[in-house]
């Protein structure tokens, strides 16, 4: 299982890799904003899975989001939103624009674990 982070606060990818890390992940890759995380899809070969915030400096989430969607290259990465409570209303939008799925912050551990099918 190879995992994508992408979240502008180091904070979070550091609870999430922590967790991941729990479940036994161990190809776990990281990305500060959508720009930076484009340049790491595009250096990483079979990753399974995107775990993308919304909110971030340079690129946001969605914006990422519709740029990978666009190159059929990663057609078979899942992205899963990772939105706040606040953010929920919007899920539609990222569905739409060919997000896989979404998870609400603050997870668990056993959230992760099921949306991911650990
Ligand atoms: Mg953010």
């Amino acid at each position: 299982m190879r995992i994508l982070l992408v979240d502008d606060s180091s904070t979070m990818r550091r609870i999430q890799k922590t967790q991941l890390t729990n479940l036994g992940v161990t190809d776990i890759f990281e990305a500060g904003d959508g720009e930076a995380a484009l340049g790491v899809l595009a250096n990483t070969t079979g990753l399974d899975y995107i775990l993308l915030d919304w909110n971030m400096p340079v690129m946001d989430g969605l914006t990422f989001l519709k740029r990978v969607r666009e190159d059929g290259t990663y057609s078979k990465v899942k992205v899963v939103m990772c939105t706040s409570e606040s953010e929920k209303e919007r899920v539609f939008e990222a569905l739409k624009a060919g997000a896989n799925d979404y998870i609400v912050k603050p997870f668990t551990p056993e959230a992760l674990k099921e949306k991911l099918k650990l």
